[in-house]
């Protein structure tokens, strides 16, 4: 650490006093700090967002948004680096000291501000920001191969992602394999393997153009992001990457060895709504190359165009035919105001026996997920109970809109462990489809199909009278369920919602069995339209 402050660190100054602002801007300047300004909490607030300072410099009472207010703000962002925030008061009081600490201060200067006092504290701040940033580029670079870690990875993922939908230019996600792997470490030993990854490592790095993204996404596995290329230009530069991998002679223990990789490649499309899902189809075609044999690039479109060659694949199109998620989810979907505190989720979880709930904001759009194991984990430090529910759900909520094709959200389940996802239309949740609702489903259609083929092997059986029969069982069980469901109701008026949600979600999968007894998208719209016509 030198006197002078390291590559001119950037200062943001907000106070409503245009005198300070002048005075003490210059004055950091002089002292080698490149200084914006600002004249109240909002508008400081809209610039650290755009582009966060090492150091916010803030008065304590301004107009729109206060500096103790704005300080609160700016820890609730997500930026890509600490702030350190430095009070420049009137007020230090003990309470006021206590508040902006609570509010995530980190030092504080009285007015009149003395130069050399603000110095000496922005000095520590830089030290602080010093460790700060080695802490981040640690969790940040893979220790054996110096690339990015996945970590970093799912953050570039993220902007990426936005960015692409935003201003609607392709994405491309590539993950990449290394074939046999383990072989390479039983043969000559960890460190060789270790070796030979650093090798891979440095090939991938070689095609990648300054915008693309890679990282060692765990073990022998890497994962790439190229924004503004489409899958099939992904699937070129896979290639080239395949075939560098697939050229390089690594030496271990004095002997040349060849390695192989296999990789997956999926572009970002209207059907994927978030990072997770494109990455998630990039290893669903990975997992497609490997099967195909190894050393090879999948892509999605063309994992999608070959199975359709696939007999296997052709049933499971067929069976999902045109089948949209909203045609088979549960709804209504139970939400939690993101402004509820624990101890509300807590009780609406237990009263209403639900394990988990989709948090939504003053627009009420999804924006994560809360489950019991949440609430749980939070309930015995203290004031957990009040902490609004937001600081402590998942972020991770994987949400389709509610129009996606069914055999997308499959093709998900099969690849990820998740139990459920949410159905939004415009952002706001109508519905959910957990693995039981599909599995439900599919066993259905199923065993629709497999009944249907005994039936024609046995020869003499009527199948249409063996399906009106079955028909004829589940409207009975229907009228029984609905009847049920009403006498309960009269029974128990002040606590209708956990009786109305079981009744009708066993009468929502009584109608989905009867949906699969018929075919083909339009008669099923039209049974679905008979069977709500007939409740
Ligand atoms: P496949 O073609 O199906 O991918 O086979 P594989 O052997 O590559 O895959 P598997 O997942 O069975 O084995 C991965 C191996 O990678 C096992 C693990 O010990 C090794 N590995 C993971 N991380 C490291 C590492 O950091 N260094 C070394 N040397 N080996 C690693
Ligand atoms: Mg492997
Ligand atoms: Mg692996």
């Amino acid at each position: 650490m030198t006197d002078t402050a390291p590559v001119k660190s950037r200062v943001l100054l907000v106070d409503d006093d245009p005198a300070i602002l002048r005075i003490l801007g210059k004055s950091l300047e002089v002292d080698g700090y490149s200084v914006e300004q600002a004249a109240d909490g909002l508008d400081a607030l809209r610039m650290i967002e755009e582009n966060p300072p090492d150091f916010l410099i803030t008065d304590w009472d301004m107009p729109r948004l206060n500096g103790l207010e704005l300080c609160r703000r700016v820890r609730q962002l997500e930026l890509p680096h600490y702030v350190y925030v430095l009070f420049v008061t009137g007020n230090t009081g003990q309470n006021e000291m206590i508040a902006g600490l609570e509010a995530g201060a980190d030092d504080f200067v009285t007015k009149p501000v003395n130069r050399g006092e603000l110095l000496a504290r922005l000095k520590a701040g830089l030290r602080v920001l010093d460790v700060e940033r080695k802490l981040t580029q640690q969790a940040h670079t893979d220790v054996l191969t110096g690339i990015a870690t996945r970590r970093l990875f799912v953050n570039d993922c993220r902007r990426e992602f936005d960015r692409a939908k935003r201003y609607n230019v392709p994405l491309s996600c590539v993950m990449l394999d290394v074939d046999y792997f383990k072989r390479v470490n039983d043969a000559f030993g960890h460190p060789a393997g270790d070796v030979a990854l650093r090798e891979v490592a440095r090939a991938l790095a070689a095609q990648c153009r300054a915008s693309d993204f890679i990282c060692r996404y765990g073990g022998e596995e890497f994962a790439a992001l190229l924004p503004e290329t489409r899958e099939v230009d992904a699937v070129i530069w896979s290639e080239r990457v395949r075939e560098a991998i697939a050229g390089l002679r690594i030496n271990l223990s004095g002997k040349l060895v060849a390695l192989t990789a296999s990789f997956g490649v999926a572009q970002s499309s209207d059907e994927i709504q978030t990072p997770d899902q494109l990455i998630a189809l990039a290893d669903e075609a990975l997992l497609a190359a490997k099967k195909a044999g190894r050393n090879r690039v999948v892509g999605q479109g063309e994992l999608r165009n070959a199975v359709t060659g696939d007999r296997e694949f052709v049933a499971a199109n067929d069976l999902f035919q045109d089948a949209l998620a909203r045609d088979i989810m549960s709804s209504p979907v139970a939400s939690l105001r993101h402004t509820s505190t624990v101890g509300e989720a807590v009780e609406y979880f237990l009263r209403y026996r639900i394990s988990s709930a989709p948090v939504v904001d003053e627009a009420s759009r999804v924006i994560g997920i809360l489950s019991e194991q949440d609430c749980i984990a939070t309930m015995i430090s203290r004031d957990a109970w009040k902490r609004p529910i937001h600081e402590v759900m998942s972020r991770n909520v994987v949400c389709y809109d509610e129009a996606t094709p069914v055999r997308l959200i499959y093709d998900f389940f099969c690849r990820v462990t998740l139990r459920r996802v949410i159905l939004v239309r415009d952002g706001e949740p109508t519905g959910v489809i957990s693995r039981s609702t599909l599995m439900r489903w599919l066993q259905h259609w199923s065993s629709v199909r497999h009944g249907w083929r005994a039936v024609s092997d046995a020869g003499d059986f009527d199948e249409d009278a063996n399906s009106r029969t079955q028909i004829a069982r589940g409207v009975d069980a229907l009228l029984d369920r609905s009847l049920s469901l009403r006498a309960r109701l009269e029974n128990q008026p002040s606590d209708a919602v956990p009786i109305l949600i079981e009744g009708t979600t066993q009468i929502q999968e009584l109608c989905t069995d009867l949906l699969g007894y018929t075919r083909g998208p339009t008669t099923q719209r039209e049974a679905q339209d008979l069977v709500s016509h007939f409740l």
